[in-house]
């Protein structure tokens, strides 16, 4: 069986990012960006006034004070949007507004605050340094200058500066369109009440939920029962995405068809099983250039196994740098008592306090367990065959998108 770090590194060897595209600007968010960017022009773009004030030589301000105010001649008003044919020469002075062009000949602008108006007359009483409150062009970025690497993932700071600099396209990886299949006799609807032996089915919404995390997306969701001929229908319907969650019947039931059905399919397995809690069923298969995850049906299982190996494998197909948030190191509260003989990643609350993050594993543990799932925040790595692990012990722990009460 394989142990986590070769599994997880079998999946991002064999997944490739998807091929580049471009798409609008409006539609780039979530995306990774496929191609470094490079400023086209440096930025700001011209000179001009950080303030609302007047444009100055900061030279006829050298001498000025209180005691000895210095006047200039004010020659006008430049608004924001208006373009660079304002002058100045030593003795005057032009009123300038916030992100308008500096006029010729000035070098600083004094903030509107500092000064006294007397008719076309300006009275400044205290000297300015030179390039005070300007803006200067390329001073924040130089043209050239690499601002975005390929791999970062398009978010608000990035549609800014991608707007900022004219990209009305962008260049992205395709989106990897994923399927969604639960499997399952027992499984009812979310509106259907459950007779005895019957549950609603829940996982579908979980995993589509989280790959709408990762804007993906979503080719077709289903729930099927477990008979052979609805499954394969099913299946074959799955496999034309580029993803395919297989959630249930992975696992060696009597009715886990899921597996060899999937192999008559043409599935090819690159593994199957791996020593990993809560989840030890995990199925990864390819089909043609469709990635197939077998998740088994216990919810805390397809959720922890979906956060380690499925997420980071999206992130990989749309080309992203960052594949998962990093660990971090927690203080643990309570001992762990109970190891066991596969690497467990249990369910935990992450909290801060007095500047350190702690954390301390819920009780109950059950793969099956969706009350531990909506409880956790987090997930504590702990290796196989532990020795007792005191509390005080640092851990490593994966924060999760939980809030909790
Ligand atoms: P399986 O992996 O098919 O053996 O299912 C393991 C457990 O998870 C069983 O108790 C199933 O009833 C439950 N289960 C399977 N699929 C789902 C699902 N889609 N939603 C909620 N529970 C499920
Ligand atoms: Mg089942």
């Amino acid at each position: 069986m394989l142990n986590y770090e070769d599994a997880r590194a079998l999946i991002f060897q064999n997944v490739k990012p998807l091929e580049k595209c471009t798409r609008p600007l409006t539609e780039s968010q979530g995306l990774a960006l496929s191609e470094d960017i490079l400023a086209p022009h440096g930025l700001p773009s011209f000179d001009n006034s950080g303030v609302d004030g007047y444009a100055v030589e900061a030279e006829d301000l050298a001498q000025a004070s209180a005691v000895n105010p210095v006047t200039l001649e004010n020659l006008g008003y430049i608004a924001a949007g208006e373009s660079e044919n304002g002058k100045i020469s030593s003795g005057q002075c032009m009123q300038i507004a916030t992100g308008a062009p500096l006029p010729k000949g000035a070098d600083s602008v004094v903030m509107k605050e500092n000064i006294e108006v007397e008719g076309s007359k300006i009275r400044f009483i205290h000297s300015i340094q030179e390039k005070e409150h300007v803006r200067y062009q390329g001073e924040d970025i130089p043209e050239g200058d690499m601002i975005i690497p390929a791999g970062t993932l398009v978010g608000p700071v990035q549609l800014a500066t991608l707007a900022t600099f004219g990209f009305s396209q962008v260049p992205v990886h395709q989106v990897p369109r994923v399927s969604i299949v639960s499997t399952g006799s027992e499984l009812i609807d979310v509106v259907g009440q459950p007779a005895e032996g019957q549950i609603r089915e829940s996982n579908r919404f979980m995993l589509a939920g989280m790959v709408r995390q990762e804007y993906c997306d979503i080719l077709k969701i289903s729930m099927v029962p477990d008979l052979p001929q609805v499954l394969n229908e099913e299946f074959e319907e799955a496999l034309k995405a580029d993803v395919a969650l297989i959630c249930g019947g992975m696992s060696v039931g009597e009715k886990d068809f899921a597996k060899q059905l999937l192999k008559e399919l043409g599935v090819k397995e690159i593994f199957w099983k791996i020593k990993f809690k809560p989840g030890k069923p995990l199925f990864f298969g390819r089909h043609g250039k469709t990635w197939i995850f077998g998740l088994p049906g216990n919810p805390a299982s397809s959720y922890v196994l979906f956060e380690e190996f499925v997420r980071p494998a999206l992130r990989k197909l749309m080309g992203r740098r960052v594949l998962e948030e990093s660990m971090v190191k927690a203080t643990l509260e309570i001992p762990i008592t109970k190891t066991i003989n596969r690497l467990h990643f249990m369910r935990g609350l992450l909290h801060e306090e007095n500047g350190e993050l702690r954390v301390r594993p819920l009780k109950f543990q059950g793969s099956h367990s969706i009350g531990s799932l909506v409880a956790s925040n987090a997930l504590i790595r702990v290796e196989a065959d532990s020795p007792y692990i005191p509390a005080g012990s640092k851990v490593s722990v994966r924060p999760l998108r939980n809030e909790i009460a």
